[in-house]
């Protein structure tokens, strides 16, 4: 783990915190150490939501988040009987919904930085909307997985984003696992 995507996490971690009004008494993310980082991931005991923190960011893969999230997509389906002509389909939708949220794709103008210099001024980036990545349409989505549009539409979008819900409550369950651990007192 280099020393550059520890202050990353940290950064991320640290506007989390401050997002949920939730100060780090005192810590101070400067002094933080390695195995700060190590033992607080250690401390997360579902392993989709510390794999998931590996993988977003990073920058490690995230084969593990993927299937486990296909199992519970897949779990999900069964349960509730959702009419589907291929179980790859699943496995697709895990596979894009990881694509989106975990490691989505920088956008190629402004390769990830939202915006670029233009003569001498930096402007907003408008291939992205300034957001840095690309995501994808209805279309591109409905073709990921091997449907058409109006399937799409119709039937997988909501499950799209239940996947991404799943992924977010990974997300958060890993965050409050790290503050605690990273900030505690
Ligand atoms: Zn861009």
């Amino acid at each position: 783990m280099s020393s550059e995507k520890v202050t990353h996490l940290l950064t991320r971690l640290n506007a989390k915190i401050s997002n949920v009004q939730k100060i780090p008494g005192g810590g101070n993310v400067g002094v933080l150490s390695f195995e700060d980082i190590c033992i607080g991931l250690a401390k997360i005991r579902n392993r989709a939501a510390s794999e998931l923190i590996l993988a977003k960011w990073l920058g490690y893969d995230s084969q593990i988040v993927e299937s486990e999230l296909r199992d519970l997509l897949s779990l999900i389906a069964h349960k509730e009987k959702w009419n589907f002509q291929k179980e790859e389909t699943i496995g697709r939708l895990a596979a894009l919904a990881i694509d989106e949220e975990i490691v989505p794709r920088k956008c190629s103008k402004c390769v990830g930085r939202g915006s670029y210099i233009k003569q001498t001024l930096r402007v907003d980036c408008d291939k992205c909307d300034g957001k840095g990545v690309l995501k994808r349409n209805l279309s591109e989505k409905a073709r990921y997985l091997g449907v058409t549009r109006s399937v799409f539409t119709k039937t997988w979008d909501k499950r799209h984003r239940r996947a991404g819900m799943i992924l977010a409550e990974w997300e958060s369950l890993a965050l409050r696992v790290l503050s605690d651990a990273l900030f505690r007192d």
